[in-house]
């Protein structure tokens, strides 16, 4: 069968990597979180020193830049892949708070996206990937195969991140984490560099009253449709 590339763009915690995870495992595919990438350089600048205050240090961001190495490795028993920043596991460590409230200034920088977006170009190469972020149709992968655009209403979006975020043991309050999703798709949807936008051939999903067991379903018989297409096409 031929492998495609799935691009899976939307707002903030819509469930984008949870669902692109499954229909990964499902078909055989390698699952990219592009999000992790941009969270990992935010960890890199905060473990640095290089924000303090709100305020970032580029000058030493864009020296420091070629030096982070990012690479994100399947783990078996979570079916999704880990991040590592030099060498480290810092898949737990980016996704605390502190990195949510800083991650999407330092990803609207355009030198930072050049220097990622190389990375998951190449890791698409081969193809049979299903990726996510936020410009992965648009920017990324333009000629991707499916492109899917997920979103639910910001509090639907809120609640499911709380909830997420105390499993994890990190306390944070409902109205603390609606502000950063709310805030994050702001700056993600206004920057001038790859702003967030819905491909136009993309197909959308508004998922505030699915359950995670409907998005799966859906997101598979969209990709099924889509290769029925292709080989008929073919
Ligand atoms: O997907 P996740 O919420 O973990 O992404 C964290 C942040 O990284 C987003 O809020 C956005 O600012 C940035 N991002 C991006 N482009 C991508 C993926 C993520 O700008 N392709």
């Amino acid at each position: 069968m031929k492998n495609i590339i799935i691009a899976i763009d939307g707002h903030s915690s819509g469930g984008k990597s949870t669902m692109a995870k499954d229909l990964a495992r499902e078909i055989g595919y390698t699952y990219i979180d592009t999000g992790a990438m941009y969270r990992a350089v935010t960890l890199y600048c905060i473990e640095n020193g290089l924000v303090s205050n709100g305020e970032l240090n580029e000058e030493k961001l864009k020296t420091l830049l070629p030096g982070i190495e990012i690479r994100l490795q399947y783990n078996p028993a979570t079916g999704r892949p880990d991040t590592y920043l030099n060498g480290q596991n810092v898949e737990n460590k980016i996704r605390t708070m502190q990195v949510s409230d800083n991650v999407s200034k330092i990803a609207a920088l355009p030198y930072v996206r050049k220097a990622l977006v190389k990375q998951q170009q190449a890791m698409g190469k081969e193809k049979a990937i299903v990726m996510d972020g936020r410009d992965i149709g648009t920017v990324v992968f333009p000629d991707a195969e499916l492109k899917l655009f997920i979103t639910a209403s910001p509090e639907v979006r809120a609640k499911r991140r709380v909830d997420e975020l105390l499993a994890k043991g990190e306390s944070v309050t409902y109205e603390q984490v609606l502000a950063n999703v709310v805030e994050r798709d702001r700056i993600d949807s206004t920057r001038e560099d790859s702003p967030l936008r819905q491909a136009a051939d993309a197909l959308v999903l508004d998922n505030s009253d699915m359950t995670i067991e409907e998005q799966k379903k859906w997101l598979l018989t969209q990709y099924r449709n889509r290769i029925e297409q292709i080989n008929g096409e073919s």
